[in-house]
């Protein structure tokens, strides 16, 4: 039996980020991840967009911790050299009917507390975006694009210096409560880990996970649903240089496809939304048709020709009537003290990453003191 303070399951980009944060002040950190390497999953299947809270219901973790985790991201890319690039963004309104929700997505906006946020004109809109679609629209100046895989080896990187121990092809397939913490098994020539504190990022199969440490996951409302969201890449040079997103929809469950360029410059459209029960990424070429022409509604001139299958990601939806939060929570008080839940941590993730870290280490203060 092998024994450790705290064991993190999942080394996705939130496991990462808490070992790293957790890694300055605690000793004896273990990641399990059945992969065979970090950031296989839903980390590596985005559309790396460092956002800047806008979408979120006021004072949800969403809103917080993308508001909080932005700017901590941009320095921690600066410190590290980690490559991005402040483009901006742009929401476009197609027609004047759609003037009234722009106005609540803006009022939205100032009440999270999202900085260098702007309505700007038909006219505006020629002028920094010149083929961009939209009679009106917001700016988010502060809105960027990170390498997303550059920064999760710098989170691995710091977790290896500072002796945190990740270990690959390891399933976490059993948890069993004790008065002291907790004991682990993976599903591997039958190891176990005692363990005083168990956070679980395990991302899609975090309900699963919960439910192996004895929570009834539908009573306690943590089942999740998955979310699938493809994307094309188009062919030629990008006609845009900044995200250029639609208003969302209300009916949608994501935030309608939008053009997204990478590090590269390559443009992408995507993602758009379709619910699946199992985990597949492929990409269904037959959709190219609708991706042209949801793409058509944002920008000018594009070659449907030049519209190729890409990538996809699954989001990890929590189930359940409207508009989700994360779910952070130390479980103490469902006779689980020790257990760090992270479920449905669907977008913004990626851009909270550093804010979920610290508030989990705050919790893990707690449990150690
Ligand atoms: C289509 C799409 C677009 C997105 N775009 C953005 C964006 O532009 N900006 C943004 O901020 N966010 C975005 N997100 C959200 C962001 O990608 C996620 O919030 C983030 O990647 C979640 O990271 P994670 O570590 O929780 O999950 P994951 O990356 O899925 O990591 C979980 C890890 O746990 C491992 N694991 C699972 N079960 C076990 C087990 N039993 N034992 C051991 N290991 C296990 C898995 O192998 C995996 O490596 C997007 C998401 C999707 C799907």
């Amino acid at each position: 039996l092998y024994k450790t303070d705290i064991t993190i399951i999942g080394a996705g980009v939130i496991g990462l980020a808490i070992a790293a944060e957790l890694s300055t002040s605690f000793k004896d950190v273990v990641v399990l991840e059945k992969s065979n390497r970090f950031g296989l999953e839903t980390s590596s299947r985005n559309s790396e967009v460092m956002h800047s809270g806008i979408y979120y219901p006021e004072g949800s973790l969403k809103a917080i911790l993308c508001v909080e985790g932005v700017d901590l991201l941009y320095k921690f890319c600066y410190n590290h050299s980690i490559s991005y690039r402040k483009t901006g963004k742009l929401i476009v309104a197609a027609e004047e009917s759609e003037l009234g929700d722009m106005e609540k997505l803006y009022q939205k906006g100032i009440r999270n507390g999202v900085r260098n946020i702007r309505h700007i004109d038909k006219h505006d809109i020629e002028k920094i975006e010149p083929m961009a679609k939209g009679i009106a629209g917001i700016y988010l100046a502060d809105t960027g694009i990170i390498d997303s895989h550059g920064y999760m080896n710098v989170l691995y990187n710091i977790g290896r210096a500072a002796d945190v121990s990740y270990i690959y092809n390891s399933e976490a397939d059993y948890i069993d409560k004790k008065n002291d913490g907790f004991i682990v098994g993976i599903k591997k020539d039958g190891i176990r880990f005692s363990t005083r504190v168990l956070i679980n990022a395990s991302g899609l199969s975090s309900d699963y996970v919960a439910e192996l440490a004895g929570i009834n996951v539908d009573e306690s409302d943590y089942r999740l649903d998955y979310f699938k969201g493809s994307y094309f890449s188009y062919g030629k040079k990008s006609p845009v240089k900044m995200l250029v997103y639609p208003l969302p929809q209300s009916h949608l469950t994501g935030l309608g496809v939008h053009a997204t360029i990478d590090m590269g410059g390559r443009l992408r459209f995507g993602p758009d939304t379709e619910h699946v029960t199992a985990i597949d990424y492929d990409v269904d070429s037959t959709k190219k048709k609708f991706f042209y022409e949801s793409a058509c509604r944002i920008i000018k001139n594009l070659d449907e020709d030049c519209f190729y299958p890409d990538m996809a990601g699954i989001r990890p939806k929590l189930k359940g009537e409207g508009a989700r939060d994360f779910v952070i929570n130390h479980e103490k008080s469902r006779g689980l003290d020790g257990l760090i839940n992270l479920i449905g941590i669907e977008s913004p993730g990626l851009t909270s990453s550093i804010a979920i870290a610290k508030k989990v280490k705050k919790m893990v203060v707690e449990i150690m003191a």
